[in-house]
């Protein structure tokens, strides 16, 4: 069976469902608060898998080595967030061959493909992409991590705090397509900070 990736205009017997933008003060204090709450219930876990016996004289007396710790954690959550947006371009790209966009707004790094209007499954599967990708490698990772280094599983824990966090706008989107607009018709116009979601007539 044959079926269309995307659109490049809005069929005709289309209407606008539903809009959102990233960079709109309101949406992105919300998302921001999101993330926030996330993020707290992440670092629990991380906290709570942590081998024991833990103490907090992990990096005591050792200023150094606690540096190190969040400088290693910030540029590889730098070099996450660059892999989490490849992620979402690869899945438009691999499905669309169009133009990407990839920027950074006050509240969130996108990846969008601004010229067309994609359908509900491509829609879903970029959203998903690194959703599911990065929570796979942190937890797999993080597991082995845990057997021999403390240290390196706090690392590892942290960005899979920062990704589950920063994943918040994708899960959002992604519920609402399982939760409202089901219609396999949908379509999807996402510049990146903004997404457009048109549905068909009834
Ligand atoms: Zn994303």
């Amino acid at each position: 069976m044959e079926h269309k990736d995307f659109e490049l205009q809005v069929p005709e017997e289309y209407t606008l469902a539903y809009h959102i933008d990233a960079a709109n003060k309101k949406t992105g204090i919300l998302m921001t608060l999101g993330a926030f709450v996330i993020m707290v219930a992440a670092i629990a876990l991380v906290y709570a898998g942590i081998p024991k016996p833990w103490s907090f004289t992990l990096f005591a007396g050792d200023t150094g080595r606690f540096f190190l710790f969040w400088v290693v954690w910030l540029v590889l959550t730098v070099v996450y967030l660059v892999l989490h947006e490849l992620t979402h371009g690869a899945v438009y790209k691999a499905m669309t061959h169009q133009k990407l966009r990839f920027g950074i707004t006050w509240s969130a790094a996108f990846c969008g493909v601004p010229d067309i209007y994609t359908y509900r499954r491509v829609a879903i599967l970029s959203l998903i992409a690194p959703l599911t990708v990065f929570t796979i490698i942190f937890v797999a990772l993080g597991l082995w991590l845990r057997t021999f280094s403390t240290a390196w599983y706090l690392v590892v824990g942290m960005l899979f705090a920062v990704h589950i966090s920063g994943c918040v706008g994708d899960m959002f989107m992604t519920f609402k397509f399982l939760t409202k607009y089901k219609d396999p018709r949908t379509l999807m116009r996402d510049t990146g900070p903004e997404q457009w979601v048109y549905v068909p007539e009834e």
